[in-house]
C-alpha cells in the first residue's frame, strides 16, 4: 500500500476572505476590515457593531462610486456645482426657483428647465450644477451642447444606428441640451432634434439653455410649423431660469482692472489667459 499523499494546507482564512469579498464585490469591507477589527477591538465593539461599521463604510463607498460613475457618463463639459455659484452676480436669475431644482423633484415629475439670457451669464454652470446635483441624487444624467447632438445624431443616421441612439437618449432621466440658438440647424439636424424632444415629452426631464428669446427660436429651427410644435411640447411642464445681466466674466476682467490687487480670493484664483474663475467652496 502506498502513502497517502500528504493533503495539501488549507490556505489562510485571510486568503480565502479576500478572495470571498472580492467574489462578494465588497471592497471597502476587505480594504478596511483589519483597521476596523483594530477598532473595534480597542473599543470594545461587540461583533455586531463591527460588521455595522464596515457595512455603512462600503454602502457609503457604493454611494460615492455610482456617483463618480453617473458624472462620467454624463460626459459633463465641466464639473460646477451651486456652491461656486454666485446668485447675487445675477439678480434676474430666481434663486429659491433654483435651489427648489437642484433638490431635483422636477425629475420625478418630468417637467423640462429651460435656461434662457445672454452670453456668459452662467447658463451653462447652472445646468452643470443642475445635472451634477442630479447624478448626485441618483439619476443618470446626458449632457450635450446642441450642435455636439445634432452632430452625433445625424452621424448614428448615416450609420443606421439612429434609433439605438433615439432609445438610448429616450431612456435617460434627465438630458441636457445646453446652448442651442449659437448655430442654426440644418432641416434634418432640426427634425432630429425636435424627435428627441418630442420622444422625450413627458417620459423623462430636458434641460435647454439658450441665448435666444423663444420669439427668435425659429431662426434655428427654420420651420415655424416646427418651433411651434417643439415649444409646445418643451413648454408643457417647464421651470424657466432668466439669466439676463452682464457676462460674468466681463464683470470679473472689469473688477480686476479696477483694482489689480486680488480684491478677495475668487479673483485671486481666476486665470490670467482665459478669465476662468475658480471660487474656492
Ligand atoms: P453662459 O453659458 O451663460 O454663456 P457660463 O455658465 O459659461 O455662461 O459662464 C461663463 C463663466 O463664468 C463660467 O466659467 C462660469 O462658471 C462663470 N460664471 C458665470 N456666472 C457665474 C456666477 N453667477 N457665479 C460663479 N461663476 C459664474
Ligand atoms: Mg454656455
Amino acid at each position: 500500500m502506498t502513502a497517502a499523499a500528504p493533503a495539501a494546507s488549507p490556505a489562510p482564512p485571510q486568503v480565502l476572505l479576500a478572495h470571498h469579498l472580492r467574489q462578494l464585490k465588497l471592497p471597502t469591507f476587505l480594504r478596511e476590515y483589519e483597521k476596523v477589527a483594530a477598532e473595534a477591538a480597542r473599543e470594545g465593539l461587540d461583533h455586531v457593531r463591527f460588521l455595522l461599521r464596515l457595512a455603512e463604510l462600503e454602502l457609503i463607498d457604493r454611494e460615492r462610486r455610482m456617483v463618480e460613475r453617473r458624472i462620467r457618463a454624463a460626459h459633463f463639459s465641466a464639473v460646477k456645482s451651486f456652491d461656486t455659484f454666485d446668485f447675487t452676480a445675477i439678480p434676474s436669475l430666481n434663486k429659491p426657483l433654483t435651489l427648489e431644482l437642484a433638490r431635483c423633484e422636477y425629475l420625478i415629475a418630468r417637467d423640462n428647465v429651460i435656461a434662457l439670457g445672454n452670453s456668459g451669464t452662467g447658463k451653462t454652470h447652472a445646468c452643470l450644477a443642475l445635472g451634477l446635483a442630479a447624478c448626485q441624487r441618483g439619476f443618470p444624467v446626458s449632457f450635450f451642447t446642441a450642435a455636439g447632438l445634432v452632430h452625433q445624431l445625424m452621424e448614428a443616421r448615416d450609420e443606421r444606428r439612429l434609433l439605438k441612439l433615439q432609445a438610448q437618449l429616450a431612456a435617460v432621466k434627465l438630458l441636457i441640451v445646453d446652448e442651442l440658438g449659437y448655430v442654426p440647424l440644418s432641416q434634418t439636424g432640426a427634425e432630429l432634434l425636435f424627435e428627441i424632444f418630442s420622444q422625450r415629452h413627458e417620459r423623462g426631464s430636458t434641460i435647454v439653455t439658450s441665448n435666444l428669446p423663444f420669439e427668435e427660436w425659429t431662426t434655428v429651427f427654420g420651420s415655424q410649423r416646427l418651433t411651434g410644435a417643439l415649444l409646445d411640447r418643451l413648454t408643457h411642464h417647464v421651470h424657466i431660469l432668466e439669466l439676463n445681466g452682464e457676462s460674468y466674466r466681463l464683470k470679473q476682467s472689469k473688477a480686476r482692472r479696477r483694482d489689480p490687487r486680488p480684491a478677495d480670493e475668487a479673483i485671486a484664483a481666476a486665470d490670467p489667459e482665459t478669465g476662468e474663475i475658480t471660487i474656492a467652496s
